[in-house]
């Protein structure tokens, strides 16, 4: 066996063989299924945003960058109206980089009467700017290579590691800031992984395919970046099935009965499932944190750090990295707000409340995770095979 990666997932419960074997037979089908139902397709979020540190300078190679939005008539109609109708059908695509399209902004107040705004602690989004706020569908707009590199990219990244997630020294011993560090790295290492499985080989013949060479120099070279993936994904998988009975009980309607009784029970699989319980019961173990005499401080710490990191994804100057940088930030901040900002069993009385798009976004970054473990357990013996002809 050439697998490198072999052994408990730092910091986490359950080992590499586990997650991988997990993963292809259950989560993957799932989620990639999940992910496709209407509710769990149409992510809302503010795309026109003044970034607070830097002038947009917009550094977008390719036209594939800008996010195709949804027009009036591909949304679901429950979300314009209370009454049932079902979803147009599927042919009516999204337009390509056509202006900003009429949504009716008071949908969720009629449409979406179970889900409620509730401040996050962790991001800085505020919900509530309705008139700012557009829905993408994301099946049309996946994430891959998109030519956004350079120093904008790189701006991002640097402000994000040095000022709000610095990497921890050997030995350190404050558990929570390697957390922090280690959920970016791991977002980071996806990201990476998405743009070299969906990569524009040749732009004279629009060929697109798998970049196996830049995989493995930004990711899988590096044993710490394929760790921190899997512990992001099993971090976030965590959060889920901690948030199952709140999951289990929310609304799934978009007015397509058929899709969305799918989304339901695939929900269901999802969190009761006996192959996930059997081999990974608890895949992160959030009771140990935040214990000592500083634990609050510390939180606070945290969460101000977090909060400027979901500031700073306003500066992605490429429109679907932005798109995909704020749905998995959220993502990443409702995992922290399920483990850390609610703790049911001392305060029964303050039950976990999550906004639409933070389901949404928890979802689909799972799914995003779960195809880049894929990903790098289906090539890690090829790759390291082909990178020794180097
Ligand atoms: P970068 O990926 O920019 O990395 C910068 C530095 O960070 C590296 O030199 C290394 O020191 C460190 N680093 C790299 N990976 C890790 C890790 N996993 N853990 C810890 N440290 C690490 N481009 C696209 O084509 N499509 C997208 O959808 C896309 N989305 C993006 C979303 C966001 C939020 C951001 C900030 C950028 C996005 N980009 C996207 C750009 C992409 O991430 C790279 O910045 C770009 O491809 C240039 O890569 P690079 O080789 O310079 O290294």
């Amino acid at each position: 066996d050439s697998r490198k990666y072999t052994g408990i997932v730092e910091d986490c419960c359950c080992d590499y063989e586990t997650v991988d074997s997990l993963n292809g037979a259950v989560l993957h089908p799932l989620l990639q299924e999940l992910v496709t139902t209407p509710f769990f397709r149409y992510f809302k979020v503010k795309l026109w945003c003044d970034c607070p540190f830097w002038p947009d300078d917009g550094m977008c190679k390719l036209r594939d960058c800008s996010v195709c939005e949804c027009p009036e008539n591909e949304f679901p109609e429950l979300f314009k109206r209370p009454m049932k109708h079902s979803l147009p059908s599927d042919d009516l695509k999204c337009q390509e980089g056509k202006p900003q399209s009429a949504v009716d902004r008071t949908l969720d107040s009629k449409a979406f009467r179970g889900w409620i705004g509730v401040d996050n602690p962790w991001t800085n989004d505020d919900e509530t700017e309705n008139d700012e706020m557009t829905y993408v569908n994301l099946q049309l707009n996946p994430e891959r290579y998109t030519g956004y590199s350079g120093p904008s990219a790189r701006r991002i990244w640097d402000a994000i590691y040095s000022e709000n997630c610095p990497k921890y020294a050997s030995g350190e011993i404050c558990k929570e800031k390697k957390i922090l560090y280690k959920l970016i790295s791991g977002l980071h290492s996806s990201i990476s992984i998405h743009i070299a499985s969906d990569y524009l080989l040749d732009e004279t013949t629009n060929w697109w395919g798998r970049n196996l060479e830049l995989a493995y120099d930004r990711v899988l070279q590096y044993p710490d970046r394929v760790g921190n993936l899997y512990f992001t994904f099993l971090f976030v998988l965590r959060a889920v099935t901690k948030a199952t009975n709140y999951l289990e009980q929310a609304e799934y309607d978009t007015g397509n009965t058929q899709e969305d009784l799918k989304a339901q029970s695939l929900v269901r699989h999802l969190l009761y499932n006996p192959k996930l319980q059997a081999a990974c019961p608890l895949p992160f173990d959030e009771a140990k944190l935040w214990k000592g005499q500083s634990g609050p401080e510390l939180k606070q710490e945290i969460q101000k750090h977090f909060r400027n990191i979901s500031a700073i994804m306003d500066c992605v100057g490429c429109e679907k990295c932005r798109l995909w940088g704020k749905l998995q930030v959220l993502g990443l901040g409702t995992a922290l707000k399920i483990l850390f900002s609610v703790d049911s069993q001392n305060y029964p009385n303050q039950p976990l409340q999550l906004q639409r798009n933070e389901v949404i976004a928890l979802v689909n970054l799972l799914n995003r995770l779960s195809e880049s473990i894929k990903f790098v357990e289906e090539i890690v013996p090829s790759v390291e095979k082909t990178m020794e002809k180097f």
